[in-house]
């Protein structure tokens, strides 16, 4: 029996492609295995969206060159191949390498069998998951905002949806196998139907939830596609999480127009608040990135200030870095690495403050929260809440499976911020 190991950089659509391709090698008879176990084949499924991603898909890639087993293929995907680098050139002869619009022929490719069924993204769907209790389901690609920093309208290609009916079948499927969450991805959500006539994500969602999928999470929406349409139905409807990753990226608006973003900070700001007028107990989490071209201490403060005044509940701090193609990479960039260092440290503990009001906030309102379980820790199963924060559920009388979905009700926060120890809900 062949094995295959597959490791995954980057977004939540990057990781439902690798369940997909994973699906088509273990439907013909492949053994999900780890690389201390000699795989046949390993696949890197990479990302470039910053230095570090970049950087951890070549270690991603050297440690599967040193694990694959004598005659076997190490296969490298995704946006860091579109890319290029001269690390691949480097190591041609011993890498297959496949762009984001040749993920699907990976099988083929590798089984050398004739790929008679050159479709695009939309056909790499999968009805079976090995990586995940959460299940992505990818139904949007590519961008076409071309804000200045980012590489993916590049590597990703123009926006495209995935038909209506096809993400509908997919996720029949994978209730009726028991799946209880599944996790909207797309590189640019927001978009969805874009490219379709008279279809846009308010669409999609009013379909999904006439499903039996249980509980429903978006990934990544852009803050202007939160309007007067989708915000009321997303809090008119109990199987979506309340838990919404809007970018922000600054909290200034020279900068934002340097970024070519289209919205102010007092946009944002009413966008927020509406979504917390609608869902109070709503998780909201934001990007931002810090040491832009010519992001000046003011710049920064004012960044700072915003931040700590929006009622978010968690935030991912990233440090500008150029990326080739794009419209910043030729902008001036002179920013001393320390100060950028320390600018992304006082974030970050923003962050943590803003993570832990949160969860105390969840304690005292005794909100209710639903998790679908996935693994044991010692003696509590532990799990991301529909609110996205950890939960750890002790299991006395050993009921708790893998996959089973729970109300539970928060009891206190877990050393160091990682959680919140919870209990069981119940109506008494
Ligand atoms: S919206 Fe902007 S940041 Fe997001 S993928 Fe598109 S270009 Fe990149």
């Amino acid at each position: 029996m062949k094995k295959i190991s597959i490791t995954t950089l980057g977004c939540k659509t990057n990781q439902f492609e690798s369940e997909a391709i994973l699906n088509q090698f273990v439907k013909h008879g492949y053994v999900l295995c780890n690389l201390n176990d000699k795989p046949d084949i390993v696949i890197i499924n990479t990302c470039c969206v910053t230095n570090r991603a970049e950087y951890k898909s070549r270690y991603a890639i050297r440690r599967a060159l040193k694990s694959i087993s004598p005659g076997g293929k190490v296969v490298v995907a995704g946006c860091y191949v579109n890319k290029g680098s001269s690390f691949f050139e480097k190591n041609r002869k011993q890498l297959s390498l496949f762009p984001n619009d040749q993920k699907h022929e990976i099988f083929c490719h590798i089984e050398e069998l004739v790929e008679d069924n050159p479709q695009i993204f939309l056909e790499l769907s999968t009805d079976s998951y090995y990586l995940h209790t959460r299940v992505p389901v990818k139904v949007q690609d590519g961008c076409n905002f071309f804000c200045a920093y980012c590489i993916l309208p590049y590597v990703r290609g123009k926006p495209i949806s995935r038909p209506i009916r096809s993400v509908i079948e997919q996720v029949n499927t994978l209730a009726a196998k028991g799946v209880k969450e599944i996790i909207l991805t797309g590189i640019n959500l927001g978009l969805y139907g874009f490219d379709l006539e008279n279809y846009n994500l308010l669409y999609l969602l009013k379909e999904i939830v006439r499903t039996d999928i249980q509980q429903i999470r978006l990934s990544s929406i852009e803050p202007m596609f939160f309007d007067d349409d989708l915000i009321p139905f997303l809090a008119s409807q109990e199987k979506i999480c309340p838990h919404f990753h809007i970018p922000l990226q600054s909290g200034s608006d020279i900068v934002l127009a340097k970024m070519n973003r289209t919205y102010s900070t007092t946009d944002f700001m009413k966008i927020i608040e509406n979504i917390k007028t609608a869902l109070p107990d709503a998780a909201i989490g934001c990007d931002v990135i810090v040491g832009f071209p010519g992001e000046t201490d003011e710049e920064f403060r004012k960044t700072y200030d915003f931040i700590e005044d929006l009622p978010i509940s968690y935030l991912h701090v990233f440090r500008y870095s150029p990326r080739k193609f794009t419209k910043a990479s030729e902008m001036k960039w002179d920013l001393n690495g320390t100060v950028s260092k320390k600018r992304m440290q006082s974030l970050l503990k923003l962050g943590h403050t803003k993570k832990n009001e949160y969860s105390k906030y969840l304690i005292e309102k005794k909100v209710p929260l639903k998790a679908v379980l996935e693994t044991k820790e010692k003696e509590y199963w532990t799990s991301v809440s529909d609110h996205y924060v950890r939960i750890f559920l002790k299991d006395d009388n050993n009921t708790a499976e893998n996959g089973m979905l729970k109300t539970v009700v928060s009891r206190e926060l877990k050393t160091d911020n990682e959680g919140l120890i919870v209990e069981e809900f119940s109506h008494d």
